[in-house]
C-alpha cells in the first residue's frame, strides 16, 4: 500500500549484475510487460553502447528490458514530450514509464489538460539529483578528471560529489560545488531542483538508504504502484527486505542534503536578480531578450507548452514575421503561459541557441506563484493551476498591489 518501503533486488541473476542498484527496476519493467500489466516499456537506452547518447526507447519485447538497465546521468530525456506527442493515445496502449521527477511532473500537468491519458501509464520514478548535458559532461571529465570519458562505465552523484567508475573499477570524484563553479557539473536547472524523490510517480525507487547493498529503495506512492509490486514479489521477479531504520534514515538524510544544496542554488541564482530595483531587472532581461532569435525551439520542447493554436505564431498577428528580434512580448507571452505550470525541467534552456537563461526567468515567477497560491505544479493530477481556478478574492485589487509592491521594493 501507500507509503510501504522496501528494498529489492533482481532475482534474475543477468539483470542483478547490469543493474546498477541490483535491478529491481529493470525486472519491474519486465514483470509488468511479462505479465500484461502492460503493452509496452519506455526507458533510455544507450545509442551504440555511448553512454553520452542515451535515447528514450519503446520496448515491447520483455527480453529488451535489459539493454536499458542502468542510470544514465547524461541524457536530459524530454519523456513528457514524447508520450504526449507520439505515445499516448496509441491505441488506448499501456506503457510503464521510467521518470525523473521533472518528467513526471511534467505527465501530471499535461494529463490535467486532457493532453496525456495518466490511465494508461506506470510511472516508474527514478531518484534524481541532476542530470548534465551530454557534451559538455564529455569535456568535463576529459579536462577535470584526465580521463577519456569513453573509458567512464558509471556515473553517481553522491554526498555532494559527482563519482565517475572506469572499466578497471577505479573510482575518482570531484565535488560538485567546485564543478559547478567551473561550469561544468549539472544543468542550470538541475542545480536548483529540490525534488529528488519522486513521490508523484507510481513508485519511487533509488539507491540512497541501501547502505552499499547492491539492492534499489523502493517507496510505494500509489494503488497502482503497489498492485505492479505486490505481483513482481509473489512472482518472484523480485527479492525484497524492509529497510531498517537506519536506511530509512539514510535515505532521508541524502533527500535533505539535496533539497538544502538546491536552495542555496536558488538563492544564489534567483534572490540576487529579486533584490534587483525593478528597473535593473528589467535591464537585465532586456539585454537577454534583445539576444533571441525566434528559432520557436524553447516553445516547441516545452513538455508544458500545448496549445494547438499558438498565439505566437505569426499568423495570429500577434507577433510579427520576420522580426528579430521579435517584440518583447514573445518572451512575456511564454512566461504567461506557463507561469503557473513550469516544472523547470530546463528543456527550453538546452536548446536556446543564443544561451539565454530561460529557467531562471520561469524558475523565479513560478516561485512566486508557487508561494501565493500555495501551489506546486505536477504534485497530484487533482490539484489544478492557480490561474484556472482564480476567485475573486485572489484577484482583488489589493492582493495585486501588494504582490507587486513586494516585487519591487524587496
Ligand atoms: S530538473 Fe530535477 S528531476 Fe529533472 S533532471 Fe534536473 S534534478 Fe533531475
Ligand atoms: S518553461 Fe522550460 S523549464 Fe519550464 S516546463 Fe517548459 S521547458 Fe521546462
Ligand atoms: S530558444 Fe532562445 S532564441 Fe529560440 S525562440 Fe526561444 S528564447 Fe528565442
Amino acid at each position: 500500500m501507500k507509503g510501504d518501503l522496501y528494498l529489492a533486488w533482481s532475482s534474475d541473476e543477468e539483470i542483478h549484475k547490469k543493474g546498477d542498484s541490483g535491478g529491481a527496476v529493470t525486472s519491474l519493467l519486465k514483470f509488468a510487460l511479462e505479465s500484461g500489466m502492460v503493452d509496452a516499456v519506455l526507458a533510455v537506452k544507450k545509442r551504440n553502447g555511448n553512454r553520452y547518447d542515451g535515447v528514450l526507447s519503446l520496448l515491447t519485447d520483455p527480453d529488451e528490458v535489459i539493454e536499458a538497465a542502468g542510470t544514465l546521468h547524461c541524457a536530459p530525456v524530454n519523456v513528457a514530450k514524447v508520450v504526449k506527442e507520439y505515445l499516448d493515445g496509441a491505441k488506448g496502449m499501456k506503457m510503464a514509464v521510467t521518470c525523473k521527477p521533472c518528467d513526471a511532473r511534467a505527465i501530471i500537468e499535461l494529463a490535467k489538460r486532457g493532453q496525456i491519458n495518466i490511465k494508461n501509464l506506470i510511472l516508474i520514478g527514478l531518484n534524481c539529483t541532476g542530470t548534465l548535458l551530454p557534451a559538455l559532461a564529455r569535456t568535463m571529465i576529459k579536462e577535470e578528471y584526465e580521463v577519456d570519458p569513453d573509458d567512464v562505465v558509471r556515473e553517481d552523484i553522491d554526498d555532494g560529489k559527482f563519482i565517475i567508475t572506469l572499466g578497471d573499477g577505479t573510482k575518482k570524484e570531484r565535488h560538485l560545488n567546485e564543478l559547478e563553479e567551473k561550469g561544468y557539473g549539472r544543468r542550470e536547472n538541475c542545480r536548483r531542483c529540490a525534488i529528488n524523490i519522486p513521490r508523484m510517480a507510481d513508485i519511487a525507487c533509488g539507491k540512497w538508504g541501501t547502505k552499499g547493498k547492491k539492492a534499489t529503495f523502493i517507496e510505494i506512492c500509489s494503488q497502482t504502484g503497489s498492485e505492479l509490486m505486490e505481483r513482481a514479489i509473489g512472482a518472484g521477479a523480485l527479492m525484497v527486505e524492509p529497510p531498517d531504520e537506519k536506511s530509512i534514515k539514510e535515505r532521508e538524510k541524502k533527500d535533505k542534503d539535496g533539497i538544502e544544496l538546491a536552495k542555496a542554488w536558488e538563492k544564489g541564482d534567483l534572490d540576487v536578480l529579486r533584490w534587483l530595483p525593478y528597473e535593473d531587472r528589467l535591464k537585465y532581461w532586456l539585454r537577454y531578450f534583445d539576444r533571441c532569435i525566434k528559432c520557436f525551439g524553447c516553445r516547441d520542447v516545452c513538455p508544458i507548452c500545448y496549445c494547438q493554436d499558438c498565439y505566437l505564431e505569426p499568423a495570429r498577428g500577434f507577433v510579427h514575421g520576420g522580426q528579430t528580434p521579435p517584440h518583447v512580448m514573445f518572451p512575456l507571452v511564454r512566461l504567461a503561459h506557463v507561469a503557473d505550470s513550469c516544472i523547470n525541467c530546463g528543456q527550453c534552456q538546452d536548446v536556446c541557441p543564443m544561451e539565454i537563461p530561460l529557467t531562471k526567468l520561469y524558475h523565479m515567477l513560478n516561485r512566486e506563484l508557487s508561494s501565493m497560491f500555495d501551489y506546486i505544479p505536477g504534485m497530484d493530477v487533482s490539484d489544478y493551476p492557480p490561474l484556472t481556478t482564480v476567485t475573486d478574492e485572489e484577484l482583488a485589487i489589493d492582493d495585486v498591489n501588494v504582490f507587486k509592491k513586494n516585487s519591487v521594493s524587496q
